[in-house]
C-alpha cells in the first residue's frame, strides 16, 4: 500500500503548484507554474507528471484542487472543465478531463476549498460538518460532511453572499458580478482598492481591520445559521494578518448574541486553518485518494 504514488495539483488564478505524494503525505519538491494560458499551464502540469513517472514509477491517481467555477459533476459530459471565469482563455477550458485522458488514471477534481475542507477534516480528525474559507485574492468556501464534499447542483460559492454593509464603509465593492458581496468587500484586492495597502501593512488601529472582520463574522454567522458546522477554518493570505481571527470572533459573538449556540462555543469553532499554507496541495491529495476509492 505504501508504494502508491499520487499526483497533486493546486490550480490557482495566479499560479499552479504541482507535487507528488505517497500514502503518508506530500513528498519531494513543489513545482510552481504561473497561470498563463490553459495550453501552456496544463501542458507544464502534464510534463511534470510525465517526468515524475519516468523517475518514480506510475501514478495511482491524480487530484486537482482548482479555482472555480468548475464542472465537478462526474455524470456531466463537461466534467473536468473550468466554467465561466473572467480569467482570459480559461472559460470552458477542459482541464481535469485532459489530464485524465493523458494519464489514464482516476482523477479527482474539485474546488480548492472543497479539497482544503476535506484535508482540514482528515488531518484534524474532525467528523460532522467542516467548512474551509479562504480569504485572499477572492473569498471561497468549501463544505464537507463526514469528510465528503456536499454534492449540490454545482459547488458552494459562499464568498458571493451579501452581508450588511459596515456603517463606516462607503466602498462601492470590487466583485465584477455583484460589486459589494463579501468577496467584493473583504478580499485582498478589495482591501487594496479601498485603502491602498494590504491589511497586514495597515496599522492595527486602522479601521480596515474591524471592517474586514465585520464581513467575515457575518459569513460565520450565516454559516452557523445554515449549516451549523463543527469547524469554520480560515486560510488564505488575508487571514495571516495578526489579530484578524480574534476580531472575527469578537464580531461573530456580537452578531450571534448567544443565540445560534453559546458565544464561547462559537469562538472555538472559528479557527485558523491547520494546513500551514499548503491547503491546496493537501486538498489535492485527498481528492486523488478519493478518486481511487470511487
Ligand atoms: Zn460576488
Amino acid at each position: 500500500m505504501s508504494n502508491r504514488l499520487f499526483g497533486c495539483v493546486e490550480a490557482g488564478g495566479t499560479k499552479f503548484l504541482c507535487a507528488l505524494a505517497d500514502d503518508r503525505g506530500l513528498i519531494g519538491d513543489r513545482l510552481r507554474i504561473p497561470t498563463t494560458t490553459p495550453d501552456e499551464t496544463i501542458g507544464a502540469v502534464i510534463r511534470f507528471f510525465e517526468e515524475a513517472q519516468r523517475h518514480d514509477g506510475p501514478l495511482s491517481a491524480i487530484g486537482i484542487a482548482s479555482f472555480g467555477p468548475i464542472d465537478r459533476d462526474t455524470a456531466s459530459p463537461g466534467w473536468g472543465a473550468i466554467l465561466n471565469t473572467p480569467k482570459p482563455g480559461w472559460s470552458g477550458a477542459p482541464f481535469a478531463s485532459r489530464i485524465r485522458d493523458r494519464f489514464g488514471v482516476p482523477v479527482g477534481f474539485d474546488t480548492d476549498v472543497n479539497g482544503a475542507a476535506m484535508a482540514e477534516a482528515a488531518l484534524g480528525g474532525l467528523s460532522g460538518v467542516t467548512v474551509y474559507i479562504t480569504v485572499g485574492t477572492g473569498i471561497g468556501g468549501g463544505v464537507v460532511v463526514d469528510g465528503a464534499p456536499i454534492d449540490g447542483v454545482r459547488h458552494a460559492e459562499m464568498g458571493h453572499l451579501y452581508a450588511p454593509r459596515h456603517p463606516a464603509d462607503d466602498f462601492a465593492g470590487h466583485c465584477p458580478y455583484h460589486a459589494d458581496c463579501l468577496e467584493g468587500m473583504a478580499s485582498g484586492p478589495a482591501v487594496l482598492a479601498r485603502w491602498g495597502h494590504s491589511l497586514s501593512e495597515l496599522p492595527q488601529d486602522h479601521p480596515a481591520h474591524d471592517i474586514v472582520a465585520h464581513y467575515l463574522a457575518h459569513l460565520c454567522v450565516a454559516l452557523m445559521a445554515t449549516l451549523s458546522p463543527h469547524r469554520i477554518a480560515f486560510g488564505g493570505g488575508v487571514i495571516d494578518t495578526p489579530g484578524l481571527i480574534d476580531r472575527v470572533r469578537a464580531h461573530a459573538r456580537r452578531y450571534n448574541a448567544d443565540y445560534l449556540l453559546p458565544n464561547d462555543r462559537f469562538d472555538g469553532i472559528i479557527a485558523p486553518s491547520s494546513l500551514d499554507g499548503e491547503a491546496g496541495l493537501h486538498g489535492a491529495l485527498m481528492l486523488a485518494k478519493r478518486a481511487l476509492r470511487a
